[in-house]
């Protein structure tokens, strides 16, 4: 009977294995169509300048809308993509739909603001010979100004090609800023870093979880933002999800930050809304929040 037993868990076992095999194949067929299909919508994620609460920047964020599985999270079909390739169809109509939305919006903000745009992009991206052509022509029929646009890329990305390094560094040279997105969760941070072309550090957010008023739990934010001081770089901080993180990270002299505390990413619609309001609301620690 044990022996009956051990064979039907094996089959099921394999039947289940089918089944997923089967899956995962249906989804990288319904993934190589989903740009055709405009089965794909771009989240814009506020970063706001923790000194003033103004939003002075949006992260875009990618989202699949797939027609009977619903909504289906970056971190699910990112890593599909890039197998398969076709991160750099997703990743340039990306940028091209955020560029075309952020020049919208700066089109309509009042004298004297702001609003620049985050875009990742994946080490398969950073691989394509014509990448920087190819962002600054999108540039270029979007009307975005190339200072206003952040390239957030993992370290891991650039540390383990750098092919792209000498692209990054033509981008830079028309004013387009690079970001190390998720720092500190890298292997190789410090060693490279004073060597790679970048102008921003983003926080990861394990780091902000950490803060809890003790010197412990900061050590590693204040010694970023420390870092980016002393490199003259720029910090943001990621995943703020409350008003003690955010008044610790002011405290700390980290000048930006983004989190659920602050906005959830946001349809478009939602965004121009936000934008149209004049002053931040705030709440009663003096941070400024977006509802
Ligand atoms: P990321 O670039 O580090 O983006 C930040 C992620 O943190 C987003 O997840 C955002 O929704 C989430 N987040 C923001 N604030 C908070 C917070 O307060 N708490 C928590 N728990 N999470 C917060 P999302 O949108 O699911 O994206 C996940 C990752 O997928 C991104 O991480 C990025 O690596 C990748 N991704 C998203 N869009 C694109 C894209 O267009 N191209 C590429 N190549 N990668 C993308
Ligand atoms: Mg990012
Ligand atoms: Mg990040
Ligand atoms: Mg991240």
């Amino acid at each position: 009977a044990a022996k009956r037993r051990q064979h039907s868990g094996w089959r099921l076992y394999s039947e289940e294995t089918m089944r997923q095999d089967r899956e995962a194949a249906a989804l990288r067929e319904d993934l190589l169509r989903a740009v055709d299909a405009d089965q794909l919508r771009v989240l814009y994620q506020p970063i706001v300048a923790l000194a003033t609460g103004a939003l002075v920047a949006v992260e875009a964020l990618v989202r699949w809308h797939h027609p009977t599985r619903g909504v289906v999270p970056p971190a699910e079909f990112i890593p599909v993509a890039e197998e398969l390739g076709v991160i750099d169809d997703i990743g340039a109509w990306v940028l091209e739909q955020a560029s075309r939305q952020v020049r919208r919006w700066q089109e309509r903000l009042s004298p004297g603001r702001t609003l620049h745009l985050s875009v990742n992009f994946s080490a398969h991206q950073l691989r394509r010979p014509a990448l920087a052509a190819e962002v600054l022509e999108t540039l270029r029929r979007t009307g975005l100004d190339p200072r206003d646009l952040v390239l957030e890329i993992t370290e891991s990305a650039l540390v383990d090609d750098d092919s792209a390094v000498p692209q990054l560094h033509e981008l830079r040279g028309h004013g387009v800023r690079v970001a190390l997105d998720d720092f500190g969760t890298g292997y190789s941070s410090l060693r490279y870093l004073t060597r790679l072309p970048v102008d921003i550090l983003k926080l990861d957010r394990c780091f902000v979880a950490e803060l809890n008023g003790d010197p412990e739990g900061s050590a590693v934010a204040e010694a970023v933002i420390r870092l980016g001081q002393i490199l003259h770089l720029d910090t943001v901080a990621e995943g703020i999800e409350d008003p003690a993180q955010a008044t610790e990270l002011t405290l700390l002299g980290c000048r930006n930050a983004q989190g659920f505390h602050f906005a959830r990413p946001l349809p478009p619609e939602a965004l121009t809304a936000l934008l149209e309001q004049t002053t931040p609301v705030h709440l009663p620690t003096g941070h400024p929040v977006y509802p």
